[in-house]
């Protein structure tokens, strides 16, 4: 990474931050109370909610979310590389309820666009004004044959982080020196594009420092991947031959898997994994199916300003569950979309309309503990979708020294406390 990198990434940054003090409108006199609901606690309807409630406390907001605590996915991959415990991973709502969020801990069964309802699993329902649908993603059990939830707990995903984590984690522990893991990476669209990769290289990291003369071979269902070149340097700087990138051209994508032999099956050949991580197929989670903002694609289409459904109008889908075209599905960018909504809804519910935004992402991804690498975006809202800003992006310098590497490794660390303290803390 180049200095003038560096400093164009703090530049767009800046913007965001802008955006919120800047455009909210006064609340109206004498009108009661606006009710907004907002469908899971993740970065993306976490970020909503409070910043929403904090910034206009005449709004009523309350967020839907059945977990006690939150369990982040960003850095669940160090976990496997031996470089944090799963527990850090771990956040409360605590601070959230404190900004006057009132939380509902239990799922959303059902949602009535019509009536403007939401049924809980509890049998109570929700009245809103505005509703948020911010539920992540879901897995598509047997998209890929032989991959159900049964077959999950032989050859985890570990792409929701917690106890499928700690599954795959265990498995490479007790995994002989020799032996061979199996990463499958699907087609995009899918949540984390970096994230695959990310896991390879802490996996070799975990290898490389217990079980030296062990492989990893990624199947994958893409030609290319994103930081492809920055992170295939970095395997070979840190990991020469040990891990092996096999794309959809070469054999890579995978037609079946069999959880009874680990064994995973293209059309040219049959692998038995000693450890097999599949990463499979997903689409918008299962409750933005039932509200009807789904698409045949499996994803929720959006207005590129406000995030309403293009399907139903007084709905607003954030995070991964949104199509956001150029925007990856991130945790960054799902927090960045929840405070530029937090403005947009402030303004819809007090009569006002929607202001222009800029929106960001950054994925930071680790290859070994102190080499780090990047790509950054800013996106602007056309007529039909999220367009990226030209010339505000960029990524990592390929050839940078080992101290660059270094730095970033820092950044994607100060971001993860950042990010997590904003939505969290
Ligand atoms: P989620 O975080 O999944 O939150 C959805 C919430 O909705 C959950 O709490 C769920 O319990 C709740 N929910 C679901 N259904 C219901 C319902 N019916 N009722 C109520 N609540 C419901 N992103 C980064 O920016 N940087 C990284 O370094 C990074 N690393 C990653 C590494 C891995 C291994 C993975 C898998 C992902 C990574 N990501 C990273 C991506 C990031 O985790 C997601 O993009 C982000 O979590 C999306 O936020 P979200 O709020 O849309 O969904």
């Amino acid at each position: 990474m180049n200095q003038t990198g560096i400093e164009r990434r703090s530049i767009v940054a800046g913007l965001g931050a802008g955006i919120l003090s800047a455009s909210l409108p006064r609340p109206l006199r004498g009108q009661a109370m606006p009710r907004v609901v907002v469908i899971g606690g993740g970065f993306a309807g976490a970020t909503v909610a409070r910043f929403l409630r904090r910034s206009n406390a005449t709004i009523d907001v309350t967020l839907v979310e059945p977990n006690a605590t939150y369990m982040s996915c960003p850095f669940s991959n160090l976990v496997l590389g031996g470089l944090r415990s799963l527990d850090e991973q771990r956040f409360t709502y605590e601070a959230v309820v404190a900004d006057g969020v009132r939380l509902a801990r239990t799922a959303a069964e059902d949602v009535d666009p019509a009536g403007k309802r939401v049924t809980l699993a509890t049998g109570d329902t929700l009245n809103y004004d505005r509703l948020v649908v911010a539920p992540g993603v879901e897995f598509m059990w047997g998209a890929l044959e032989g991959y159900d939830e049964a077959a999950a707990e032989r050859m985890p995903h570990a792409w929701k982080a917690g106890r499928q984590t700690a599954l795959l984690a265990a498995q490479l522990e007790s995994m002989e020196d020799g032996g061979t893991v199996v990463i499958t990476a699907p087609a995009s669209p899918y949540r984390c594009p970096p994230g695959p990769y990310e896991r390879a290289g802490m996996i070799a990291h975990y290898l490389k420092t217990n079980k030296p003369r062990s492989k990893i071979l990624i199947f994958d269902a893409k030609e290319r991947f994103s930081k492809q070149a920055l992170f295939q340097q970095g395997w070979e700087t840190h990991y020469p031959g040990m891990i092996e990138w096999i794309a959809v051209s070469m054999g890579g994508e995978v037609t079946r898997v069999d959880p009874s032999g680990n064994a995973v099956i293209t059309d040219f050949e049959t692998v038995e994994a000693d450890v097999a991580n599949i990463i499979p197929p997903q689409r918008a989670a299962a409750i933005a199916h039932r509200a009807g903002v789904v698409d045949a694609s499996g994803w929720c289409p959006i207005d590129p300003l406000t995030f309403e459904s293009t399907l139903q109008p007084g709905i607003h889908v954030l995070g991964d569950a949104a199509i956001a075209n150029a925007m990856p599905k991130s945790a960054f960018s799902a927090n960045s979309q929840g405070k530029v909504l937090a403005v947009q809804l402030a303004r819809l519910l007090a009569g006002a309309t929607p202001i222009e935004t800029v929106l960001l992402n950054t994925c930071y991804s680790l290859i070994a503990p102190d080499h780090g690498i990047s790509i950054a975006g800013a996106y602007r809202p056309g007529e039909t979708a999220l367009n990226p800003v030209d010339g505000a992006g960029g990524v990592s310098a390929l050839d940078a020294g080992a101290d660059v590497r270094a730095l970033e490794a820092r950044y994607g660390a100060d971001w993860f406390a950042a990010i997590t303290t904003e939505v969290f803390g």
